[in-house]
């Protein structure tokens, strides 16, 4: 029996064979790792095998341990890959050819502690042979593959090539093992992001038009699940769409069909945020923005397209409500403008009137009393959309000052009996207000104008006349909060429409064509409430009668 370890030429080379046929096989870092491991085991008589691979993806690059047989936890599992402080790891990294320590234990070696040292931290004492496969992928050092023996070793130049040829062969496959979990990684990093975007990303193979990915947007924008549309052509979702023309026959087909999109991407072209709308298979439709480019190799091989969707219905919203206030607001300028213009003839007539023909005075009186309540009309419409494009640019300022808002419900008061014949508006003050009066801290013109608009819409929307109440009431003990509300007994509002009132350009579309307005007043008396930190809404019956409420904190 040998007291030390050798390995024969025809096994080394046996093992190279094995090495070629069983690791190539593997995309698998730990797969080929066990295995490589496995096929050395097999050949060498090892007290421990180890494989160190490096690992460049943190900011310090390291060694770690991917295979090891037997386990052992004391060994260090991650070194970093500081050549320069361990010598073992400094040979592998500066020379491909594998090493080789006989004894670590030589007694006629001049100096045995050094080699120890030579070797830490990655064997023990226990270790008597040790060999080093450095494992070098062209230029690149990619880790080290460290053989303990518990006897001495001995082995010639040849089988050490050999084993060199293991050691490259295994450090080539795992590289590309690595490079394909990498790839794959990217992919489903990538994969990730397109999944979280808000656009609708669909991405189409070249050669087969196959759908590759779609991330769930596009799926909920086409109303297609993405089981069907993914693997399926791209204009897969046209066919359904055609199946489904039955059940929507009236439905018009857009002049660009999203899909072109992907034709053209294709056919090498790149589109730019053209508009269209997708038609989807229950026959809605969702307008869009689509754009779409063709994805090609670093070598500009066509692969496929990507197509990006873009949901455009706010912006299409408020399209349409901005044309249909323009719409509105020129109507609602022209009338009192006509009846400006109207009653300025009827003066002019006045005017040239010969003196010897009798004039009726009342006549003038009425003409300058209309042209004037019809300009505070005009003044009261401009005066609104000023204030809207303010709050639109978020430029609504407050000047807040100590206001007496009974002094304010009266002054709306006397504003608005001077609007109306019908209808008779009272005030209304609870026995704390008399007691303790009511000064805050408000925009005495903002409130005034908020309270006029619910006072008017309040006249406006009672034809047939009635009471109007203005109330205010001081809730709770000091400090108290302070409700005020508006009382009328008209047309009244159905309950599903106490959630839009508020918004921008909502009009009841109940409404008679008679009735003009713009639909922004209620909108601009809530910004003004909740700028004053207060509150609004409103109590309605159908055909009995609205009362809107106001609570304000009470601030000194
Ligand atoms: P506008 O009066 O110009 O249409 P507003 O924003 O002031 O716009 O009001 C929005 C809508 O709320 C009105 O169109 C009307 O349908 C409804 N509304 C407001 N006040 C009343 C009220 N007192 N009675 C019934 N409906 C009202």
């Amino acid at each position: 029996m040998h007291d030390y370890f050798s390995l024969q030429t025809s096994t080394a080379l046996e093992l190279l064979h094995k090495f070629i046929q069983a690791v190539h096989s593997s995309l698998d870092t730990l797969q080929i790792s066990t295995v490589a491991v496995r096929l050395f085991s097999e050949v060498l008589d090892t007290r421990m095998l180890t494989l160190y691979q490096t690992d460049t993806t943190q900011s310090q690059p390291l060694l770690h341990i991917l295979t090891q047989v037997p386990l052992e936890p004391r060994c260090p599992q991650i070194v970093p890959l500081a050549p320069e402080h361990l010598p073992l790891l400094s040979k592998a990294v500066q020379n491909p050819t594998p090493y080789l320590i006989a004894d670590l234990r030589d007694p006629y070696d001049p100096a045995p502690v050094e080699l120890v040292e030579l070797v830490a931290p990655f064997t023990d004492r226990k270790t008597r042979g040790l060999l080093c496969l450095p494992l070098w992928c062209g230029e690149a050092f990619g880790g080290m593959l460290i053989a303990q023996f518990k006897i001495p070793i001995c082995m010639t130049a040849h089988v050490l090539t050999i084993l060199g040829s293991c050691g490259r062969h295994l450090a080539t496959t795992l590289s590309h093992a690595h490079l394909h979990q990498t790839t794959l990684q990217e992919r489903l990093r990538l994969r990730e992001v397109l999944d979280q975007m808000p656009e609708g990303i669909i991405i189409t193979e070249a050669t087969s038009g196959i759908v590759q990915y779609a991330n769930p947007v596009s799926a909920n924008m086409l109303h297609l699940s993405l089981a069907d549309f993914v693997g399926a052509p791209y204009y897969h979702p046209l066919d359904v769409l055609q199946q489904a023309r039955g059940q929507h026959a009236e439905q018009q087909q857009p002049l660009f069909l999203w899909t072109f999109a992907v034709s053209r991407a294709l056919s090498g072209k790149t589109l730019h945020g053209v508009e269209t709308v997708v038609v989807r298979p229950d026959g809605t439709q969702l307008p869009v923005l689509c754009s779409s480019a063709p994805l090609r190799t670093s070598q500009g091989l066509l692969t496929g397209a990507i197509l990006i969707l873009q949901d455009i219905t706010l912006q299409k919203q408020l399209e349409y409500e901005r044309n249909t206030f323009l719409t509105l607001a020129s109507h609602e300028l022209r009338t009192p403008l006509t009846a400006v213009l109207g009653y300025a003839d009827l003066l002019n007539e006045i005017a040239s009137t010969p003196q010897s023909d009798p004039i009726d005075p009342s006549l003038l009186g009425i003409a300058a009393q209309n042209i004037s309540s019809q300009a505070e009309q005009l003044a009261f419409l401009i005066d609104a959309m000023l204030d809207l494009s303010s709050l639109d640019c978020d430029q609504l300022m407050l000047h807040i000052e100590p206001t007496n808002i009974v002094d304010v419900l009266k002054q709306v008061q006397a504003t608005q009996t001077k609007t109306t014949e019908r209808h008779c508006i009272r005030i209304v003050l609870d026995d704390q207000v008399h007691a303790h009066g009511c000064t805050l801290p408000v925009d005495a013109q903002r409130l005034t104008q908020a309270l006029n608009n619910i006072v008017n819409n309040a006249i406006k929307y009672s034809p047939n006349g009635g009471d109007i109440e203005i109330g205010m009431r001081l809730e709770g003990q000091p400090p108290f909060q302070i409700r005020l509300w508006v009382k009328d007994h008209g047309l009244g509002i159905a309950q599903d429409e106490f959630p839009h009132l508020f918004e921008r350009f909502y009009r009841s579309p109940k409404l008679d064509a008679s009735l003009s307005g713009l639909g922004i007043g209620l909108y601009l008396v809530k910004q003004v409430i909740t700028r004053h930190d207060g509150q609004i809404w409103v109590e309605s019956i159908e055909g009995k009668g609205s009362t809107f409420f106001i609570t304000l904190p009470w601030k000194t």
